[in-house]
């Protein structure tokens, strides 16, 4: 993509409305805009990374057998009050009447219509198990939107849902989300700790909360040091096999949220306790038969009695996601990707627009990293080169290649990291090698 044709609206000042980092870096990057409170459009760049968060969350949800559905963010009132919930949910829901005054409502989440979808369709324990999940807007009329796409009023939530024959079940299957965050939260860079939770109004026995560790999270949380070390994608899993020993190694380490937390009785020692802020990226419950049982979502089994679903639901921030990479992720001159999210690899940048050198050397590159599979952003506008290089930093693609004219003339090009700022001239083939190396 040449930047001269892209729609990149960039900020000079700092947005006077924004108080965290990531919400700052969103606006001035031009990757969102706001519409109205805790309500945003996507532009191209923060689109693209948008997307890169969906596409890793999709794949380790395929991979732990979970099937993807759609399903819709305009829900009736009558699934809500079947399980009760319709009085309960208060202000934070978005009602709305239709033209036949019907009572509809723009959906917080999806247990109720799940559960409606899955006692339909399945009535034999010869159907079960099963994982449903889908990438879909939400709307929660928070009393305070804020901090940009991190606390928004409609957000893009991953949510999954389990059915099982009976309690074994469908601790496996949450057996295979908890491992399936921890893969996803570490394919994007981040080191996730899951952190007993409590389980709130969806209610239920076991739930665990993944929390990112950044100064500006909401919530105060411990943890054992020894968490920061822990390489989770060095694990080989088998999801078809036992996961416990996973589940058991990975809650065994201390780790807690401030409301569950007692510093009276908390095994770890000053020490080793690491006592921070956390964003909560992700959210998963076993809650039983507490949706089943009042929604008559029922199997039956061989000896022809019929027994309620044990379920389980599994939420996933997608579109919090993004600004929590870049509280985690970024320094004085902007945000840094990491690659697996990065909108593109390489930022190409060419420091004289008027020399018709450097214009031929940069076009070919430009070809020949496209050529090879590599998304670029190429710089070709008429600006100065420290504007060029602000943008660049600004908008954090992991490389920069740099094209000037000394560097034409002597064969080489100036490559960038992002991230260690380590800069290297390097012959053009070794700069390409440098870029798509691991
Ligand atoms: P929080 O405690 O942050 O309000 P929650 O516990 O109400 O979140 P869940 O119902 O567990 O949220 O939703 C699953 C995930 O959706 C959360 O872990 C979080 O990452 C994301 N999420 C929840 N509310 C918002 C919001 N207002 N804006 C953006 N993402 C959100
Ligand atoms: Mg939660």
């Amino acid at each position: 993509m040449r930047l001269s044709q892209y729609f990149l609206p960039l900020l000079r000042e700092n947005p006077a409305e924004a108080q965290i980092v990531s919400h700052r870096l969103m606006l001035r990057a031009g990757m969102i805009r706001q519409s109205s409170a805790g309500i945003y459009s996507w532009l191209p760049l923060g689109h693209r990374v948008l997307k890169r968060v969906e596409q890793i969350v999709r794949e380790e949800q395929d991979r732990s057998g979970a099937q993807e559905i759609l399903m819709p963010t305009i829900q009736p009132a009558e699934l809500w009050r079947e399980s009760g919930r319709y009085d309960d949910y208060g202000d934070e829901m978005l009602r709305i009447t239709d033209r036949h005054k019907r009572q509809m409502l723009y959906g917080p989440t999806n247990e109720e219509m799940i559960t409606e979808i899955v006692r339909a369709a399945i009535k034999s324990y010869r159907d079960l198990p099963k994982n449903l999940y889908h990438i879909q807007w939400k709307f929660r009329d928070e009393v305070r939107p804020r901090f940009g796409v991190m606390r928004g009023r409609e957000f893009l939530m991953k949510d999954a849902y389990s059915f099982d024959l009976d309690a074994t079940s469908a601790k496996h299957a949450y057996n295979k989300m908890f491992v399936a965050y921890l893969r996803t939260f570490a394919r994007m860079g981040l080191k996730a700790i899951p952190m007993r939770a409590d389980t709130g109004p969806i209610g239920g026995e076991l739930s665990h909360e993944f929390q990112i560790l950044a100064d500006t999270g909401e919530s105060e949380v411990y943890c054992d040091k020894a968490w920061l070390e822990t390489d989770i994608l060095a694990e080989e899993v088998d999801y078809d096999g036992d996961l416990e020993p996973f589940f058991k190694q990975w809650t065994a380490r201390y780790a807690a949220t401030d409301e569950m937390h007692d510093a009276a009785k908390c095994p770890v020692p000053a020490n080793e306790l690491v006592a921070a802020r956390g964003i909560e990226v992700g959210h998963i419950f076993n809650f039983g038969t507490k949706y089943s049982k009042p929604m008559g979502a029922v199997v039956s089994l061989a000896d022809g009695s019929s027994v309620p679903l044990e379920m389980g639901s599994y939420g996933i921030g997608v579109s919090r996601l993004v600004g929590a990479l870049i509280e985690a992720n970024h320094d004085d001159g902007g945000i840094i990707w990491p690659r697996s999210v990065a909108p593109f690899d390489v930022g190409l940048v060419n420091l004289r627009g008027g020399d018709a050198k450097c214009v031929a050397a940069a076009n070919e590159l430009y070809g020949k990293l496209r050529e090879g599979g590599v998304t670029v952003l190429y710089d070709d506008r008429d600006e100065s080169p420290g504007a060029k290089f602000a943008t660049m930093d600004l908008i954090g693609l992991p490389w920069q290649l740099i094209v000037g004219p000394r560097g034409v003339a002597a064969g080489t090009l100036e490559v960038k990291n992002r991230r260690t700022g380590e800069r290297q001239d390097l012959p053009v083939d070794a700069a390409l090698n440098r870029i798509v190396a691991p």
